[in-house]
């Protein structure tokens, strides 16, 4: 393929689509003047990427300012061109649209933690609830990078192809554009599993010839019995695609034999009625395989797919799938979210409001009522699952619930009433066990009670984060009392068990750390579910250690890491107070000879600062009682203090060497030294010592200022 302005306008011109050509025209020639000169790996002129880019996004029929934009996709992070360049020449939405897709660009993308996928997928999707077309750039973009990834060096091939696996695959499902997802993993199974992949390849070209036949008779046979409906379906036979096939040998461990779904066979045709219609001639024709049939029309999957799905077996024995929709929705199911410019806003408009993107505000949402980001990894996860379980009302309605979910996840999707109120539930008119797992085809009878309510466990056996949403709430406004009272049973029991005992003011600060500001909600979060105890207690043990230490009278690494001086007791007296611990603050670092001052700290002891240090000066008059008169204590010569010099010299080599001789002949023990070079030009020399009094010190600066090259030397506080 030459992609050339031409052969975009060319596709343009075909599309009879009122594109404003000049526009396009604009951005391309922008991009080829910036990106001039550079080459792809392929050895293509680099404007032949943003080009198929643009090529891609023609086809799911997007706006002139999506095809500007992802003409001019890389410009901004790969050129000298800016935004603002972007924004007085092609305006607000292309500039917004440009800045979107090099921002996403830039996402730190994990690929070893799910946890950290859940949370780059989040970002994205907060990204995108702005403006859905910078995804569908990205998208388009990436698929364009992986369909010439043969070019880049094997490793960059993995990293990609796991990124595009584990990250852009999902989202391009989450959006409904099947075709983009489907080819993106295809070639990522190619480069992550290429021996697997090629083993599927070949099982299926092995019978190709045979297969082909076979399709052609049963779309022959299909269309010899739709005689009346005009105009006459199109109807389609492929095999499955290679990833997904690969899942099922590799992943689900199932005999190539034993998959039915291999080949697919799609009918599309133009009303609802008529997929309905096509589907009792196929069951006619063909025998159906229980429990196969799928009706996503009446319950559209949550990214908007519809379609009729049956597996049916032929004269052959060889079972195979048959989906039926109608052309719009065979147009969301290739395009998802794409669809919209094709039927909804034609070529202009931005989509922000549609109501099909209520599942991203609806993410986004959950993220917020989630009490933490695990809670969200398990949304999307769960939410990503193909396996879905369908269960039925006894009235026959289909509830859609993820692999593994209860009748409590069943009740809570009916309504919140029917969960809140459940006392069990008949599956096949038996009575189950909560947390009995629902398989595909039960048909589940919810038994309430007006005075029953939920039971703490709950949370534990359900299985979506909705329900367990819907539960938490529940607790949350139905009894406040109770849970604090079992919170308060439950953190006790724990802290018993580590042989903690916590002050109130510890308590406080680990409610602090989940964002509540008192001990009584921090008690009622953990009694209703929304703080749990097992994800929080290694933090609480590691800080209750932590705090403990800091109290402890001797603890040498602690002092050493926060930057007080070491040797320090008997350094100091503190006026009325025997024996306590002395801190030396960190911002004035005073030194035996300076004039200090001590000021309690809460819980900590007393930190002596200089009399003019910043922050005794600057201190609030409310914390006026908290100073006390502290002074040196005599006989201070044996012990040391970490002084700080900051230097500032002309840069020349052996500088740094200069200095430390300069205190090595001083006999002052380094404990620190770092250097770099100032903005003008100057070295910085940060050195730390170990001093014995202020005299010492100041002979060492007044030392080192007479080093040649040296323009100040100052003592400072800062380690
Ligand atoms: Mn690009």
């Amino acid at each position: 393929m030459l992609y050339t302005i031409e052969y975009l306008t060319e596709r343009i011109l075909a599309s009879e689509k009122p594109y404003d050509l000049d526009k396009i025209t604009a951005a391309y020639e922008l991009a080829n003047e910036a990106h001039e000169g550079v080459k792809r790996s392929s050895g293509e002129p680099y404007i032949t990427h943003p080009i198929a880019v643009a090529d891609i996004l023609l086809d799911f029929c997007m706006d002139t300012d999506t095809i500007c934009a992802a003409l001019l996709h890389d410009v901004v992070e790969d050129t000298d061109v800016s935004l603002d360049t972007l924004r007085k020449k092609f305006g607000d939405d292309v500039a917004n649209l440009v800045d979107g897709v090099t921002k996403i660009g830039q996402v730190p993308l994990n690929n070893t933690k799910e946890e950290q996928q859940a949370e780059n997928i989040r970002k994205i999707l907060i990204a995108m609830s702005k403006d859905i077309r910078v995804i569908i750039i990205k998208l388009a973009d990436r698929l364009h990078n992986m369909r010439t990834i043969m070019y880049r060096p094997p490793e960059k091939q993995r990293k990609k192809a796991l990124e595009t696996m584990n990250f852009y695959a999902p989202i391009a499902h989450r959006l409904g554009m099947s075709a983009v997802k489907e080819e993106m993993e295809d070639i990522s199974i190619k480069i992550l599993d290429p021996f697997g992949a090629k083993n599927i390849e070949e099982m299926l070209d092995k019978h190709k010839e045979q297969r082909d036949t076979f399709i052609d008779i049963i779309k022959g046979r299909i269309r010899e019995r739709i005689t009346d409906i005009e105009p006459p379906p199109t109807i389609e036979g492929r095999v499955k695609s290679v990833y997904s096939i690969y899942k099922k040998v590799y992943v689900k461990g199932k005999n190539f034999d034993e998959i039915y779904d291999i080949y697919a066979v799609r009918v599309i045709v133009d009303t609802v009625i008529e997929c309905y219609n096509v589907l009792g001639i196929i069951h006619d024709i063909f025998k159906p395989i229980p429990y196969r049939f799928k009706d996503y029309i009446a319950t559209p999957k949550p990214n908007h797919y519809q379609s009729l799905h049956t597996t049916v077996i032929g004269r052959e024995g060889i079972p195979f799938e048959v989906q039926i929709r109608t052309y719009e929705m065979h147009n969301t199911a290739q395009y998802g979210i794409a669809a919209h410019w094709k039927y909804k806003a034609g070529l202009s408009g931005s989509v922000s409001g549609e109501k099909r993107f209520d599942w991203i505000r609806h993410i986004l949402e959950q993220q917020q009522d989630a009490d933490d980001i695990n809670e969200l990894a398990d949304a999307i996860k769960v939410d990503l699952a193909p396996d879905d379980v369908y269960v039925f009302t006894p009235k026959g309605d289909v509830i859609t619930l993820p692999a593994g979910s209860t009748i409590i996840d069943f009740a809570y999707a009916i309504h919140t009433q029917v969960g809140n109120t459940m006392t069990g539930a008949k599956v096949g008119g038996r009575m189950i066990s909560y947390d009995y797992r629902l398989h595909t085809g039960d048909i589940v009878e919810i038994q309430v009670s007006p005075a029953a309510h939920p039971n703490r466990n709950w949370l534990e056996i359900a299985k979506t984060s909705e329900a367990r949403a819907k539960i938490r709430s529940w607790f949350k406004r139905e009894c406040r009392e109770e849970n604090i009272a079992e919170g308060k049973r439950l953190l006790e029991l724990e802290f018993r068990r580590n042989k903690m005992v916590p002050t109130e003011e510890f308590l406080l600060e680990i409610a602090n750390l989940q964002h509540i500001d008192n001990v009584e909600d921090f008690y009622a979060a953990i009694g209703y579910g929304g703080v749990i105890l097992s994800k929080i207690m290694q933090r609480t043990k590691d800080l209750y250690n932590a705090r403990n230490e800091e109290k402890a009278p001797v603890q040498e690494e602690n002092i050493l890491e926060t930057g007080y001086s070491r040797r320090r007791r008997g350094g100091v007296v503190v006026e009325g107070i025997d024996n306590c611990l002395i801190k030396f603050a960190k911002c004035c670092n005073p030194l035996p000879g300076d004039d200090i001052i001590g000021f309690i700290t809460r819980g900590y002891g007393v930190s002596v600062h200089k009399k003019d240090c910043v922050n005794v000066v600057n201190s609030p008059s409310s914390e006026k009682e908290r100073w006390i008169n502290v002074m040196w204590a005599g006989g201070v010569e044996s012990e040391s203090y970490n002084a700080t010099i900051d230097i500032i010299a002309e840069d020349r080599t052996a500088l740094i060497a200069d200095v430390t001789s300069t205190i090595a002949a001083g006999r002052l023990p380094i404990r620190q030294i770092s250097a770099h070079q100032l903005k003008n030009g100057n070295g910085n020399i940060i050195v730390t010592v170990e001093v014995a009094s202020v005299e010492q010190l100041n002979n060492m600066i007044s030392r080192i200022s007479k080093i040649q090259g040296v323009i100040s030397a100052e003592r400072t506080g800062i380690v």
